[in-house]
């Protein structure tokens, strides 16, 4: 498999070569040339394949031959060893739990399966990878976690001080060795700028090798359609495909998603559930597209005005809004709703949602009051003790801590305190090459 960028159909590079790069240069976003066509048999065999068999054959062909099978069957197992249940909340809807992973959201799996392909391309390298990331919160735990420990891969990961939870915060800090963390004085606009500066810095590039591990990368992106097909293997009504909410932010659930559709998975239709932020349902409604200033809401991973990879979601229907409105409908969910929507789920039905599952929820209602002989579940993102600050005060409840949470409770913060200053970054990041 080639990917091209989006704003170049001529340029031809392979999976590792896209890995590496993270972006190509010209701005745009790598994209697949093709989207692969399962098999039937493996469609309607599905319930057969283990986890590991499903990821494998569904990531085979954009790995292509830069890792080899046995290689990446290892890279897959690893990628996918916690549970992905379908739980079934009412009769009509149910949710898919992403949030069994060692970091409590669905990032673990994009991000174990970058860190492992970006280590078998580092393993033998005298030369060393510097993962440079700005976190808004549940990425920099994901990548923490992933790349702890990796070969050759250096990871420094920026936040914004006082703008994440606490349990993001020891996530991010606590593990040491190969990771470090860097407190910035600023919002997350600033370390993302710094880290975007920091990227096109000439002399930085000479001198370091550095790469990034945003939801842009296609690493990150691609194994997210695993868990779809892990959905489709515990969908009972088989007659019946589901309609699908995805909770989004920039778009990388959904649109892988949507690729795993085009290969072949049984889809009724997309629900794209968003908060304030609705530069997409905008979208929608005029048919041009307009970034706007982030609203800051109560499901905070999906503050974000201008989404990187909803360019990839058109791409994929080919800049034809009308196919496009046939298989995605999108929603804009108030924080009103979504607290509201906290509280009925688990005084009724005894299930506790974090704030991004219950604007899936709120929207995937919505969409089968109008029809009322499909079903469909919605995608719970994060477990909902990372955001108990949201969601205790609405049920008055305490929510059991998790043990992968306990045990890192009584750790101790390492960061580096930093004034979102691009210079001051760029001194640390060429210091620490002098050790
Ligand atoms: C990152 C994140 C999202 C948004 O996912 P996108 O792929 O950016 O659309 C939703 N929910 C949670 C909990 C997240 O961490």
């Amino acid at each position: 498999m080639q990917y091209y960028s989006t704003n170049n159909k001529n340029l031809s590079v392979d999976f590792k070569e896209a890995t590496i790069k993270g972006q190509p240069s010209d701005k745009g976003l790598f994209f697949p040339q093709e989207i692969p066509l399962l098999s039937k048999e493996f469609i309607s065999n599905i319930e057969q394949f283990s986890k590991e068999e499903i990821a494998f054959e569904v990531i085979k062909p954009y790995v292509g031959n830069t890792i080899p099978d046995d290689e990446l069957k290892k890279i897959v197992s690893q990628t996918v060893n916690f549970e992905f249940p379908l739980v079934k909340i009412t009769d009509t809807i149910s949710t898919l739990e992403l949030f069994h992973g060692p970091t409590l959201a669905f990032k673990d799996v994009g991000a174990r399966f970058m860190s492992r392909c970006l280590s078998y391309f580092f393993k033998d390298s005298d030369k060393k990878i510097t993962v440079l990331v700005a976190t808004s919160g549940d990425t920099g735990g994901a990548v923490a976690a992933a790349f702890y420990d990796v070969e050759n891969v250096e990871v420094i990961i920026l936040y914004p001080s006082g703008k994440v939870s606490s349990i993001q915060e020891l996530q991010l800090t606590t593990l040491g060795k190969n990771i470090r963390a860097i407190e910035v004085d600023g919002s997350f606009d600033d370390c993302q700028r710094m880290v975007k500066k920091s990227f096109a810095d000439k002399e930085l590039n000479e001198k370091l090798f550095l790469t990034s591990a945003n939801s842009i990368n296609i690493a990150r992106w691609l194994p997210q359609q695993f868990y779809y097909f892990y959905a489709w293997q515990q969908w009972k009504d088989k007659s019946t495909p589901p309609v699908i909410a995805v909770p989004s932010g920039n778009f990388g659930n959904i649109c892988a998603g949507l690729l795993a559709y085009r290969s072949g998975l049984p889809v009724a239709h997309f629900i794209a559930a968003c908060n304030a932020n609705d530069a997409v349902p905008d979208f929608f409604k005029t048919e041009t597209y307009q970034p706007k200033p982030t609203v800051s809401t109560l499901s905070n991973a999906m503050d974000v005005g201008d989404p990187s990879n909803f360019i990839r979601v058109l791409e994929l229907f080919n800049y034809d809004v009308e196919s496009l409105k046939k298989m995605i409908t999108p929603y804009s969910v108030s924080d009103v709703e979504t607290k509201q929507t906290i509280e009925e789920l688990y005084s009724q039905q005894g299930y506790l949602p974090d704030p991004h599952g219950a604007v899936a929820y709120t929207a995937l209602n919505s969409w089968l009051q109008l029809h009322s002989l499909q079903k469909g579940y919605f995608l719970e993102t994060a477990h909902p003790v990372k955001f108990y600050d949201v969601v205790e005060p609405i049920t008055g409840e305490k929510i059991e801590l998790p043990n992968t949470i306990k045990m890192i409770l009584s750790r101790t913060k390492e960061a580096v305190r930093m004034k979102a200053d691009v210079a001051l970054l760029k001194e640390y990041l060429l210091a620490g090459l002098k050790k």
